[in-house]
């Protein structure tokens, strides 16, 4: 039984393909009722930038108006990596991140969504230095500038070298930047169930956001994607799985649902798309996501 999530209170999508063009993400969002969404702005594994087309952008802004979509979310090229000892990388990283904001700017998107890389060697510290180094000099560009997009950092679930798995080097970065209140960040449920936070129960979720609240303050939490995880807890594993069907389950999604200190925050869905018992796989995760808020509800 499908509402749509504002008639709950709550702002909610998936992650839509923009195959066709970006504003093909809104038509596929609109069908399956969501009121938010996320998507990539142009081929994540190409170097190559797209220029957005006139038309495009306004059909985009057309669409979304119409189809009452309060919150869109850009989620940059898996390329980049800001924290790259590699000067050549890293730049081209920096130009990518500023692309992105150029093309949110364009389409009126609010907050674009990066993962901060990985240091590949370089060690933890040189690692975030040069990912602040990068942030702070797109936040001198007249692109960052000129907008009024927010970047927010997204949590992983630390495997290999990558930055960001425990919340405390997310707050390090933040606090030095200039204009922090232009950043902010996404918490992925997989990813930080497989960092290690047990976000499977109640308890598990108060202390992670306690937590989240002394390193980074939970005024900065401004996306939560929703996965829940093929991976167990502590597991390091970036394997996202269906709501309620994974390590995370029922329990700690009823209660993440529910919990007083996540309301308002944007739900982003980042789970598997093949058909669940011969419906689509969003339209099955979104209900059980909906169903969560009523039982409390009711
Ligand atoms: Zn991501
Ligand atoms: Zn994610």
């Amino acid at each position: 039984m499908a509402t749509n999530p504002g008639e709950l209170n709550m702002v909610l999508g998936a992650h839509m393909s923009i195959s066709g063009g970006v504003d093909k993400a809104l038509d596929r969002a609109a069908e399956l009722d969501m009121n938010a969404l996320q998507i990539f702005s142009q081929n994540v594994r190409s170097w190559k930038t797209r220029t957005l087309e006139e038309d495009e952008i306004e059909r985009f802004k057309e669409n979304r108006e119409e189809y009452g979509i309060v919150y869109v979310v850009i989620h940059t090229s898996y390329l980049l990596n800001l924290a790259s000892p590699r000067d050549e990388l890293w730049e081209k990283s920096k130009r990518g991140l500023v692309e992105e904001i150029r093309r949110a700017d364009s389409l009126d998107i609010p907050a674009i969504n990066t993962h901060i890389g990985a240091h590949t060697g370089s060690g933890l510290d040189a690692g975030i230095s040069r990912l602040v180094a990068a942030l702070r000099e797109i936040e001198k560009t007249d692109e960052f500038q000129n907008s009024k997009t927010a970047i927010l950092l997204e949590n992983t679930a630390g495997a290999g070298t990558t930055l960001g798995s425990d919340f405390e080097e997310l707050g390090r970065v933040l606090s030095q930047l200039d204009e922090p209140d232009r950043f902010g960040v996404c918490v992925d449920t997989c990813h930080g169930f497989a960092a290690g936070y047990d976000l499977g129960s109640a308890e598990g979720l108060g202390a992670a956001l306690d937590e989240f609240d002394s390193a980074v303050g939970l005024d900065n939490l401004k996306l939560l994607h929703l996965n829940d995880s093929q991976g167990e807890l502590g597991s390091n594993k970036d394997r996202h799985d269906h709501i309620g069907q994974g390590e995370i389950g029922d329990k700690g999604f009823r209660a993440m649902i529910n919990e007083p200190r996540l309301v308002g925050v944007p739900l982003i869905l980042e789970t598997p798309k093949e058909e669940l018992d011969g419906d689509p796989a969003d339209r099955v995760n979104l209900d059980r996501v909906m169903e969560y808020r009523r039982q409390r509800a009711g």
